[in-house]
């Protein structure tokens, strides 16, 4: 895949598609482990970064990843506004100059997001973090040539389903200890969306 301008805001507009109507989903897991606001946080940062980058003419993809970035860190309250801030921000960074961005500078975009993110909150992999999605993610990506979209989507989805039985170290989770197990952990729920969204505009 190459990706354009046109990509990269179908990237968020399907990824805001996934997180609302997911988002009870989101707030129930959010409930079980931290404090119920997963859904609501995220909803609300997607929705405006979707009305942000379709109503806008882009330039470069770079650009639309920094209005993402901008949107998510002002819009969305707690944890995962500066993490996932961080992310598109750094990404923004890593893809500047590139037109179009190939899967290569993808993949080192999404690795640097990822080391972004570990900077910010400290986490690394295996805490029931999000960190746990993107880290299989980036690595997978910087593994391979030609990637196949449906494996991309199956990395993501393995490894949120892997943080159900992690005990969470890091975030609110982390104040249940052993009673976090048991649980899919929220912010690698919505990561995966993230992905799953990416693999979907990969396909076309
Ligand atoms: P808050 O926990 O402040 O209410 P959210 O509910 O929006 O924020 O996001 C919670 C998610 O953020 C968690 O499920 C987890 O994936 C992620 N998270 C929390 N703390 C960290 C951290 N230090 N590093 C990476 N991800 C984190
Ligand atoms: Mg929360
Ligand atoms: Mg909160």
């Amino acid at each position: 895949m190459e990706m354009k301008t046109e990509q990269a805001v179908a990237w968020i507009e399907k990824a805001n598609a996934l997180i609302q109507s997911n988002k009870e989903y989101l707030t129930e897991l959010d409930q079980a482990i931290g404090d119920g606001d997963h859904g609501l946080n995220m909803s609300r940062g997607f929705q405006e970064a979707e009305a942000k980058v379709s109503g806008t003419d882009y330039d470069t993809v770079a650009d639309v990843f920094k209005d993402v970035a901008t949107v998510l860190m002002s819009k969305i309250g707690g944890a995962s506004g500066p993490l996932y801030g961080t992310a598109f921000l750094k990404m923004s960074m890593t893809v500047k100059d590139k037109d179009p961005v190939t899967e290569a500078n993808l993949a080192d975009a999404v690795e640097a997001a990822l080391n972004g993110m570990k900077q910010r909150g400290k986490a690394e992999q295996g805490e029931k973090t999000m960190i746990d999605v993107w880290h299989p993610v980036a690595d997978f990506l910087k593994n391979g040539q030609n990637v196949q979209a449906d494996k991309l989507e199956e990395t993501a989805e393995r490894a949120m389903n892997e943080t159900k039985d992690i005990v969470a170290t890091k975030g609110r989770a982390a104040y249940l200890q052993e009673r976090s197990k048991g649980h899919v952990d929220p912010g690698s729920t919505s990561s995966f969306y993230l992905f799953q969204a990416l693999a979907d505009v990969w396909k076309k």
